[in-house]
C-alpha cells in the first residue's frame, strides 16, 4: 500500500497533463501540481473551484452557457474549450470526463484530466484560412477563365471585322469607322483586364491604400471629362450638389474606380433613355454621391447578389461586362468605412449611393 501511495504522489507530482478529482457538484477537491502550468494556478487556488470558472468571456459569448455547463457535467465527454490563462494569455484546453463510481458522499465523484491544445488549435486556424483563401483564389480563377473566355472574344471579335474589312476595303471613311471601332474595343479590353487586375488585388490583399484629402466632386468631373463623355457621348449627365463643399479623406485612386464604374454602369445599362442624373450631398458627417439612371433596372430578387463577382444580372443580356466591377466597389467603400446603398426597379432605372465618411 505504501508503495502504492508513493507511485500515486509521483503520478501526482510529475504528470503534465492536469488531473483533478471532482464531487458530484463538479467542484474540484483534488487537483495535481501542473495545473501551475495549465490553468496558471497553483492547486490549492484551485480547489472549491470548478473548471468553468476559466472560461474566456469570449468563448462564453459564443456557447450557449447552459449547453455547455451540461458538457462538463457529462461523464464520458471530451470538451475543447478556451480560458483565462492565470498569465493572462488565453489558452485552449481539452478535458476528459471519467466518472468514478459509487463514492457514497459524492465527493469523488468525476475524474478529469486536461491538457493544452492552444499550439494545436491555432494551427488547425491558420490551415483552415489557408484552405478557405485556396479555395476562394481557385474559384476566382475558374471564373475568371470562363469570363475571359466569353466577354474577351466579343470586343476581339470587332477588332478581327474590322480589319478584315479593312483589307478588302481601305477608303477614306471606312478607315475611320474601323479606327475608332477598334480603340472601343480595344479601351473596353483594357477596363475589363484593369478590373480583373484590381480583383486580383483584392483576393491576394496586395490592394494599397492611400488615403489623402480630395474633393470628390473634382474626381466626377475629371471622369466625366476623361471617361465617360468619351465612352458613352448620347448620354446627357446632369449634376446637383446639395450643401457646402467639403472634402472627404481617402484614397483617390480607389474611389475614382468607385466613381467610375457606377457612372459607366449607369450609362451602359441606360438602353432606352439618355440621361443620368449625378447627386453630391455634403453634410457635416459625411458625402454622398448618388448616381440614378432609368434604365434596365435591376430586379428584387438580385440586389444583393450583383455585388458578388462574377455575377451579372439576369437582363443585362449581350450588355458587355465581367460582373467584377461592384464587387471591387464595396470592397473599395468598405476599406473606407462607407455605406453603399441601391434602390431599382426592373425596367424603371436604378439610383446607387454612396456614403463616405468625411
Ligand atoms: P458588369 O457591369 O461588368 O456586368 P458590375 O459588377 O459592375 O459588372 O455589375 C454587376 C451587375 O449588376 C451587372 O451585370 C448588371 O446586371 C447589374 N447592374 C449594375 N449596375 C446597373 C445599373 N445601373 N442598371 C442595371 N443593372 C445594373
Amino acid at each position: 500500500m505504501e508503495a502504492f501511495s508513493k507511485v500515486f504522489k509521483l503520478i501526482a507530482d510529475y504528470t503534465s497533463d492536469l488531473l483533478c478529482i471532482h464531487d458530484a457538484e463538479n467542484t474540484i477537491r483534488f487537483a495535481t501540481k501542473s495545473s501551475e502550468v495549465i490553468l496558471g494556478y497553483s492547486k490549492d487556488k484551485i480547489l472549491g473551484k470548478k473548471l468553468t470558472d476559466f472560461l474566456s468571456e469570449d468563448f462564453i459569448k459564443e456557447m450557449d452557457f447552459t449547453t455547455l455547463i451540461r458538457f462538463f457535467d457529462h461523464p464520458g465527454a471530451r470538451i475543447r474549450y478556451q480560458i483565462n490563462h492565470g498569465d493572462g494569455r488565453l489558452r485552449w484546453l481539452e478535458t476528459t470526463f471519467n466518472s468514478i463510481g459509487d463514492d457514497p458522499q459524492k465527493d469523488y465523484s468525476v475524474l478529469s484530466s486536461t491538457r493544452d491544445i492552444t499550439e494545436s488549435v491555432s494551427l488547425t486556424q491558420d490551415l483552415r484560412q489557408a484552405l478557405s483563401k485556396e479555395q476562394e483564389l481557385s474559384r476566382f480563377k475558374s471564373n475568371l477563365y470562363s469570363v475571359a473566355s466569353h466577354e474577351f472574344k466579343t470586343p476581339l471579335a470587332v477588332i478581327q471585322a474590322n480589319i478584315e474589312l479593312l483589307r478588302i476595303k481601305r477608303s477614306e471613311k471606312v478607315l475611320e469607322n474601323a479606327m475608332s471601332s477598334i480603340e472601343e474595343e480595344v479601351d473596353r479590353l483594357n477596363s475589363m483586364i484593369g478590373d480583373m487586375l484590381e480583383l486580383k488585388k483584392l483576393t491576394t490583399g496586395e490592394t494599397t491604400f492611400r488615403p489623402e484629402s480630395f474633393f470628390i466632386e473634382e474626381l466626377v468631373e475629371e471622369v466625366l471629362e476623361n471617361d465617360i463623355h468619351k465612352t458613352f457621348p448620347k448620354i446627357s449627365i446632369s449634376r446637383k450638389k446639395r450643401g457646402k463643399k467639403i472634402p472627404i479623406h481617402g484614397d483617390p485612386t480607389l474611389i475614382r474606380f468607385v466613381v467610375a464604374n457606377l457612372l459607366s454602369n449607369a450609362c451602359k445599362f441606360s438602353v432606352r433613355s439618355n440621361s443620368v442624373e449625378i447627386v453630391i450631398d455634403y453634410s457635416i458627417e459625411e458625402v454622398r454621391f448618388a448616381v440614378s439612371d432609368k434604365g434596365i433596372g435591376i430586379a428584387k430578387g438580385e440586389q444583393e447578389a450583383i455585388f458578388n463577382s462574377f455575377y451579372r444580372g439576369k437582363n443585362a443580356g449581350n450588355i458587355q461586362g465581367t460582373g467584377v466591377g461592384l464587387a471591387i466597389v464595396k470592397e473599395f467603400v468598405d476599406l473606407h468605412k462607407g455605406r453603399i446603398e441601391l434602390s431599382s426597379t426592373l425596367g424603371k432605372g436604378s439610383t446607387f449611393v454612396i456614403s463616405l465618411p468625411v
